[in-house]
């Protein structure tokens, strides 16, 4: 799986632009999802024109009530209504700029949930936890409250992604090596089995933070790396399309 996460960029013409773009870049692209999460604005046009294709809509953040007066956000139902299928909860920017909790957090990742949508929850430390070896603690802290309403025996946790997002690695062209990334990602599958049983193999686990085409098989692939969640990268139509394609063929062998 390979997700892109554009933040605040493109307008809508230049969102329109890498999608007529994408496609040819990435011809021959099999057994991977291939999921763009916009801004808001380019949703409802991207909607229409993936209709039908392989490319899968993402979106960057929601609000968890169905609806109500919350100025300025978008809800589950609204984003289901447009097709969009992944949504990411709990990106560092937002938890960071725009002082998202861990509560809060919970509530989008039980919302999406509920409302058919699949989260990408994003889990992080930053660069004196790393080195002060506090990474696991940080992680285990932050996964168990954010699915402290799920149920075990949920049908829907195989709709659950989670992504490994050292906070020290997002857009700084520093990224975890691929050890550090695969030996996280087993530590988070141990933590999800021992907390939702062994559904937790069906769960997806990305790396996010710097993948770039030189690096993007230094971690997807790695055991218990389903993928990668990635920013700059993501954002030219020929780079996300290679990244894309070396997945691809990784599958194919
Ligand atoms: C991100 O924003 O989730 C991310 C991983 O960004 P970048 O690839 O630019 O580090």
């Amino acid at each position: 799986m390979v997700v892109a996460n554009w933040k605040m960029y493109k307008t809508l013409d230049e969102a329109l632009a890498f999608l007529q773009a994408f496609p040819l870049e990435a011809e021959g692209v099999e057994d991977v999802e291939v999921v763009i999460c916009p801004p808001f604005i380019s949703l409802a046009d991207f909607s229409r024109r993936l209709a039908g294709g392989s490319l899968i809509l993402g979106a960057q953040n929601m609000h968890w009530e169905k609806e109500g007066a919350y100025t300025g956000e978008i809800s589950p139902p609204m984003l289901r209504e447009l097709g969009v299928r992944y949504v990411i909860i709990g990106h560092s920017e937002r938890r960071n700029f725009f002082g998202e909790s861990d509560r809060v957090v919970r509530n989008k990742v039980e919302a999406a949930l509920t409302y058919g949508l699949f989260p990408i929850l994003c889990l992080g430390e930053n660069w004196d936890q790393f080195n002060n070896g506090q990474t696991q603690d940080v992680l285990k802290n932050q996964l168990l409250l954010a699915l402290e309403k799920i149920s075990p025996k949920g049908e829907l946790i195989p709709n659950l992604v989670v992504a490994y997002e050292p906070i020290w690695a997002i857009g700084t062209g520093t990224p975890a090596t691929g050890q550090t990334a695969s030996d996280v990602a087993g530590y988070l599958r141990g933590l999800l089995k021992e907390l939702l049983g062994g559904v937790a193999d069906n769960i997806r686990i990305l790396y996010g933070g710097s993948v770039n085409p030189e690096n993007i098989l230094e971690y997807v692939g790695k055991p218990d790396v389903d993928g990668a969640l990635i920013g700059g990268s993501s954002l030219k139509a020929q780079s996300f399309a290679e990244m894309a394609r070396a997945v691809s063929g990784e599958r194919r062998g």
